[in-house]
């Protein structure tokens, strides 16, 4: 061991080697509701203003991005990590959902959260609870995951609308390569007339630019090595604005993509606003280019401002 590292013990009592540096702030965590909102309670009295980054773990450079994104936005940086069965509409595909929590640990541990809420389905859903927050979404949770995945937009902002209650955060920091959800959730704060201010932090990709993904961990050797495709099919579309009508782009940048072996589910144009399907370019002033694709057994979505 390097005279650096030290041997820490957090409050669940796992221990992990970490530099002196780290040994200053060990993340805490917590499993239960009462106990993640006991101390959350203490630190907004001593005037801390928080941040909250959920996620469903098996964690890469994305999330930390939004770690660091929550540090400098508040003094309190809060993740969860939590698989959610309300949002997989595919049993097999909750089965399969990559679970890491030791590295997730060290990872957040590293970045300087301060604090990781790591609980069951029991204690988010007591007695099995479901519950609907009342949103009008105008069918933005129809279209494009909306459509292919049924349900997955409940599940989502169920499960969301329930850790804002628990955490009432100042901050909530979600990725733009979740476009569509960090919209519905915003239409969700602003409706609902919650708390938190969202903020997005971009997309992380890999130096080849596949976006960074916790299910890229799934791909099989020879769909991770073509799936840059991806990302430039994405950007053959913001080349091809306004120059080829929107379908066009859209039939071509799926065809590239299907031509590496992948299987295109949706290649869709949308108002950035409304998550609506285009016509042109100039219907709207913010414009996104939303991708889902399989890999195999593993499903990619990625997607790209075009306009601004
Ligand atoms: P997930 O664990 O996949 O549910 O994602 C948790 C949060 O991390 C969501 O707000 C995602 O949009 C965000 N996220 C996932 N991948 C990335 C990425 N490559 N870059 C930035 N944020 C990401």
């Amino acid at each position: 061991m390097e005279a650096s590292k030290i041997l820490i013990a957090t409050d669940t009592l796992k221990f992990y080697y970490c530099t002196k540096r780290e040994y200053l702030r060990p993340v805490k965590i917590f499993r239960t509701v009462q106990t993640f909102e006991q101390y959350l309670s203490a630190e907004r009295n001593s005037g801390h203003t928080i941040a909250f980054v959920p996620t469903m773990g098996a964690l890469h450079e994305g999330h930390i991005s939004l770690i660091r994104i929550g540090l400098e936005h508040a003094t309190c940086v809060v993740c969860s990590i939590f698989v959610n069965p309300t949002q997989f509409n595919q049993p097999e595909d909750l089965k399969q959902y990559p679970r890491t929590p030791d590295e997730d640990i060290a990872l957040l541990f590293r970045a300087g959260c301060h604090a990781l809420f790591m609980p069951e389905a029991e204690e988010i859903y007591p007695g099995g609870r479901k519950f609907q927050p009342e949103v009008e979404l105008n069918g933005a949770d129809k279209v494009m995951e909306g459509h292919f995945r049924p349900g997955h937009f409940d599940g989502m902002l169920m499960v969301v609308y329930r850790l804002l209650e628990i955490t009432n955060p100042d901050f909530l920091v979600m990725g733009q390569k979740d476009f569509q959800q960090y919209s519905l959730v915003g239409m969700m704060i602003s409706q609902l007339r919650l708390n938190a201010r969202l903020i997005i932090g971009p997309t992380r990709r890999e130096p080849d630019g596949l976006a960074m993904s916790s299910r890229n961990r799934r791909l099989e050797a020879s769909f991770r090595k073509k799936a840059p495709i991806i990302y430039q099919a994405l950007q053959y579309a913001r080349a091809r604005l306004g120059q080829l009508p929107v379908r066009k782009i859209e039939s071509e940048a799926s065809a590239m993509i299907d031509q590496e072996g992948f299987r295109t589910e949706y290649f869709q144009i949308v108002d950035g606003q409304t998550l609506l399907p285009l016509e042109s370019a100039d219907q709207a002033s913010h414009v996104v280019a939303c991708v889902a694709c399989w890999a195999g057994e593993v499903r990619l979505i990625d997607n790209l401002s075009l306009k601004p």
